[in-house]
């Protein structure tokens, strides 16, 4: 075997930007995107980003490794720049619309930002965060034209629309559509900081192939596939999907604000076939008053936080067919699958979303998950009881934290990812999480798990969100505090309020006595993050300020 050379004379780097090429080739009247009254083909988003690869590199003079930002909704021009940037040889950084001022320019500057791309609802947002950094960068303000919304364009900046009609179509050859090395970064993810300061993930080329890759395969998207885009594409570049709806010749369809009203119309308008979402959204589609039935299954990806299984079964009721993810930034999304086995389709629907809730196995790009005690290394018994943190390794997983070595070296031990959270394995191989490390409440020496009280809560017929943290308490350490939304207009409801005596006596029947509730408290909603997660720290600091007698 000596005789071979290590690698083939055929050898070509992975990247997703060969997704956008084939679908130009194969797919060039289909469309690729649509928004609003707006359509393009996949031979015109192909030429669409090959002429602002061309205008990053010839106009703004950008060079190989530099970051591009762009700070916006699921715009089109979002979705453009994900091929664009990279074909340019540069970095896209995805930031989050929903952060403040003082968290932008952080990321502006921890980034080394060369261009930044902002949506004309934003500008003031981006100037806020460019007054606070002591170095100017150059702006092109994204208008739209679809809506009529636009923005002044100043001094220096430019608009997004004009910089592509600038370029002249260079036509654009396997040159750019290549890379030089798989291993290079093609973006850039700053985690939410639901738990800590946003650290900077880096994905590569490579890193963003094999998700993509593994993630159409596991969720078995077909091709020519209609896509909604419900999710942010800032979160995670969208689990993966706008690398992936190329891939799969598909339709994107873009939604500047995400509502009910909007995602029913899209579906019954476009015949939405998928679409990705926090477990949050199936509460606002269950809620909406005009519902559109669905005529055929859309299928959801959902994940992000824990989806009860309550919750599952109500959203699956509707006609829409979920498969369950895990993940995280550091992951490129999703990790974890909970693989559906055809043994379970003749289980009851309470039984199948049981099941479904649970985390699962690693998708196929994820070499191995592991629950392991961190102390000592140890595999946990696959017993569905036993607790340890929840590990990972493989090629989905992030090169590294940006310009931080320690953090990296950290989340990495034993040639293992440490994701943080703490789960079980049960005996047929699935993962389940229980928590997150920081979101276990320890009381009396009792590890109570909040995802299962939480799981609990969801079943009582009055709970739209529920969140259970630790509160202090003079005898136990810690108890646990619940906090409820309840349902607006529930069916057969009688028009009582509910009580916290009622949800506690309902937690009694449901969970040992040590973990019932100490203190239930009401809130119109619960803290959210742009990404659906409820907001732990806060709702911690609210369960701080309430005395348990
Ligand atoms: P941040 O860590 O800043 O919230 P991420 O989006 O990376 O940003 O969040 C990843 C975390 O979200 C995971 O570590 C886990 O705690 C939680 N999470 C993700 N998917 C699920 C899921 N399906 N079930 C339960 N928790 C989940």
């Amino acid at each position: 075997m000596d005789v071979l050379p290590k690698c083939s004379a055929n050898y070509v780097p992975l990247t997703p930007l060969t997704f956008l090429k084939r679908a130009a080739f194969s797919y060039a009247d289909r469309t690729s995107l649509i928004y609003e009254h707006l359509r393009f083909t996949w031979r015109q988003t192909y030429h669409r980003c090959s002429r602002l690869a061309a205008a990053l590199t010839n106009i703004l003079n950008v060079r190989k490794n530099d970051v591009v930002s762009v700070l916006a909704p699921n715009i089109p021009a979002v979705y453009e720049m994900h091929f664009a940037v990279p074909m340019a040889r540069a970095v896209l950084n995805t930031i989050n619309t929903r952060l403040d001022a003082h968290t932008v320019s952080t990321i502006l500057r921890h980034s080394g930002t060369k261009i930044l791309f902002v949506d004309c609802q934003f500008v003031l947002l981006a100037r806020q965060a460019l007054a606070l950094l002591n170095h100017p960068i150059r702006l092109v303000i994204i208008n739209d034209e679809t809506l009529a919304l636009s923005a002044p364009i100043g001094a220096g900046e430019v608009e997004y629309e004009h910089l592509i009609s600038e370029t002249g179509f260079a036509d654009v050859d396997d040159q750019i559509m290549s890379v030089d090395d798989e291993w290079d970064p093609i973006a850039l993810n700053y985690t939410s900081g639901t738990t800590s300061e946003p650290k900077g993930v880096v994905y590569s080329h490579r890193g963003a192939y094999l998700s993509t890759l593994s993630l159409i395969l596991g969720w078995e998207m077909g091709s020519e596939p209609v896509y909604l885009w419900t999710l942010p594409m800032f979160h995670c570049n969208g689990w993966t999907f706008t690398w992936g709806i190329a891939a799969r010749g598909g339709t994107n369809v873009c939604m500047r604000n995400p509502t009910a009203e909007g995602i029913y119309r899209n579906i019954a308008v476009h015949k939405v076939t998928h679409m990705c979402c926090a477990p949050i959204i199936f509460n606002i589609l269950l809620e909406e008053e005009n519902r559109i039935p669905l005529t055929s299954a859309v299928n959801i990806l959902t994940g992000g936080a824990p989806p009860p299984a309550a919750l599952l079964q109500s959203i699956e009721s509707l006609g829409f067919h979920v498969t369950h993810a895990y993940g995280l930034t550091e992951a490129t999304g999703p990790a974890l699958l909970c693989e559906w086995q055809s043994k379970w389709n003749g289980l009851s629907s309470g039984d199948r979303a049981r099941l479904k809730a649970r985390q699962g196995i690693n998708v196929l790009t994820v070499a191995d998950v592991d629950v392991k005690d961190p102390n000592n290394m140890k595999s946990v018994a696959h017993d569905g009881t036993t607790m340890g943190e929840i590990m990972l390794r493989g090629s989905g997983i992030m090169k590294g934290y940006y310009k931080d070595p320690k953090a990296t070296s950290d989340a990495f031990k034993g040639g293992w990812f440490f994701t943080g959270d703490v789960g079980v394995i049960h005996p047929d191989g699935y993962v389940e999480i229980k928590d997150r490390s920081k979101d276990v409440i320890i009381s009396g020496g009792e590890n109570i798990s909040s995802i299962e009280l939480e799981e609990v809560l969801y079943k009582h017929p009055r709970v739209l969100e529920a969140a259970v943290v630790a509160m202090p308490h003079p005898r136990w350490g810690e108890s646990p505090c619940a906090f409820i939304a309840v349902k607006k207009n529930p069916n057969g409801f009688r028009g009582d309020e509910v009580t916290e005596a009622e949800i506690v006596s309902f937690c009694k029947k449901n969970v040992p006595n040590f973990m019932v509730p100490k203190k239930v408290e009401f809130l119109d909603s619960l803290p959210k993050t742009s990404t659906g997660k409820i907001q732990k720290f806060q709702l911690r600091a609210l369960a701080k300020a309430l005395v348990v007698t």
